[in-house]
């Protein structure tokens, strides 16, 4: 980031603050109280970044807000959480509004023991992760509060842990040893951010990674989700692996990349977003004997792996049949009739993701030919046969029974080796000499 005034952020935020957030304050500030926006919002706005939900933090007890916003809903009221409801648009807003709270000891490294109202508002800005996200902006005093030195950290390009201590390291540990999604936090946000963590935080993710384990699969998912999601995911994926995250979520993975570190990294980053779980998940499968055939033993392996974390069923049946053909990627003599095989095995719906991940993995002219395929649309299954069941019969006249499926995957093993094959008459004769 470049070195701004104080004067020029406020102008940047005051741009986009949206009406309602201020609204939304101003009332708070009314009543006597201080309310202010706060975190990922004020951080992406001096950014220049698209901001996403807007949090506002307030003096005034939940009971108060509830009372000076009639429309708004207790979504938290043990952590101080209201959310209010803007009906002035057309399409009604919510802002969530959460009282500044002190929080407990974290016994559990998931949520603190008890939270205490009536902090000030750097005591609730230090309960936060990172230092970046630790800052607020007040409209009715036009000022940024940033007393943990978070723009600096966006200056200088370090993304360090809030913490009272002022030690780098100490900091790191406390922070992410509270709460242990934390250390995924922070490698998500080097990428989101394009900001490298300072090298004492990710040394503090080492001795918080027992707390990590503790955290929900779920709320794990989502963070790797929205890394892989990032412009260049390996800015968080190569600390996430050198600090032992990787290791901790995906054992089998980190096993599998000793030595391939560089070769993972570089496939992610050039994998499309659809492509990114897939091209994350490849080195799990270890190259096949048969790279014409999708790994079913590898698939299912990564399909157990990637549903202990909650992955969607839809993103990891698609993640770990692509991750089923990384024996491919290592052949370099194909041949049309092979790569129509390994397609037909992947299924028509997963092989664009597929062919996909095979460029992003330096596989270029296994790449190009399925990418010329897919183009041509080559039969790949049977229901792309030129001939039906039905017209086999009343050719052959063939009584219903298992011999007509059998001669459909027979004129499909044809077919997928000479796509020229895949015309009516050549198929219905084809079928008289193969029912012979
Ligand atoms: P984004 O919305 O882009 O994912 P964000 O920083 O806004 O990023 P939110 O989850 O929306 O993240 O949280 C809003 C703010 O709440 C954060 O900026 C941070 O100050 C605080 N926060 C959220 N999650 C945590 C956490 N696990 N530990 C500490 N502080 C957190
Ligand atoms: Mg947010």
């Amino acid at each position: 980031m470049q070195d701004v005034g104080e004067s020029e952020l406020v102008a940047r935020i005051e741009a986009v603050l949206p009406p309602y957030v201020r609204a939304v304050c101003t009332r708070l500030a009314d009543a006597g109280h201080q309310a202010v926006a706060v975190g990922g919002a004020v951080r992406d706005a001096i950014l220049g970044r698209e901001p996403g939900d807007w949090d506002v933090a307030t003096s005034a007890p939940p009971e108060e807000v509830m009372e000076l916003f009639p429309r708004s809903i207790p979504t938290g009221l043990q952590h101080g959480t209201v959310t209010v409801v803007d009906r002035s648009t057309r399409a009604p807003i919510n802002v969530e509004v959460t009282t500044f709270r002190g929080e407990g000891a974290y016994t559990d490294s998931r949520r603190p023991d008890h939270v205490r109202f009536g902090v000030p508002l750097v005591e609730d800005l230090a309960r936060r992760d990172l230092r970046v996200n630790a800052m607020a902006y007040d409209p009715a005093r036009r000022e940024l509060v940033d007393p943990y030195a978070g723009l600096a950290d966006l200056r200088d390009g370090q993304l360090r842990a809030v913490g009272p201590t002022g030690d780098v390291y100490e900091d790191a540990v406390a922070r992410f040893t509270e709460d242990g999604l934390r250390v995924m936090r922070a490698v998500r946000f080097a990428a989101v951010l394009e900001v490298p963590l300072h090298p004492d935080t990710v040394r503090g993710i080492v001795p918080a990674l027992p707390s990590l384990a503790k955290v929900s699969r779920e709320r794990v998912s989502d963070e790797l989700r929205k890394l892989l999601a990032t412009r260049q995911p390996s800015r968080g994926l190569r600390d996430a692996h050198a600090t032992g995250i990787i290791a901790s979520i995906i054992p089998a993975l980190a096993a599998r990349l000793a030595g391939r570190v560089e070769p993972w990294l570089t496939r992610v980053d050039a994998a499309p977003s659809e492509a990114r779980l897939a091209a994350f998940a490849f080195d799990l499968v270890a190259p096949s004997k048969t790279p014409e055939r999708v790994d079913r033993a590898g698939q299912k392996q990564v399909e157990g792996i990637l549903r202990a974390l909650k992955f969607t069923n839809e993103e990891l049946a698609r993640a770990a049949i692509v991750a089923a053909t990384a024996g491919a990627t290592s052949v370099s003599a194909w041949t049309d009739a092979g790569v129509r095989r390994l397609l037909a095995d992947v299924t028509r719906s997963h092989a664009l993701i597929a062919a996909a991940v095979w460029r992003a993995d330096g596989a270029t002219a296994l790449a190009d030919r399925a990418a010329a395929i897919l183009e041509r649309g080559d039969a790949l299954a049977l229901g792309e046969l030129a001939v039906t069941g039905s017209e086999l019969m009343a050719a052959l006249a063939l009584p219903p029974g298992p011999q007509v499926g059998k001669l459909l995957a027979g004129l499909l093993d044809r077919v997928l080796a000479d796509a020229d094959l895949n015309v009516r008459a050549t198929l219905i004769a084809l079928a008289a000499e193969l029912a012979r």
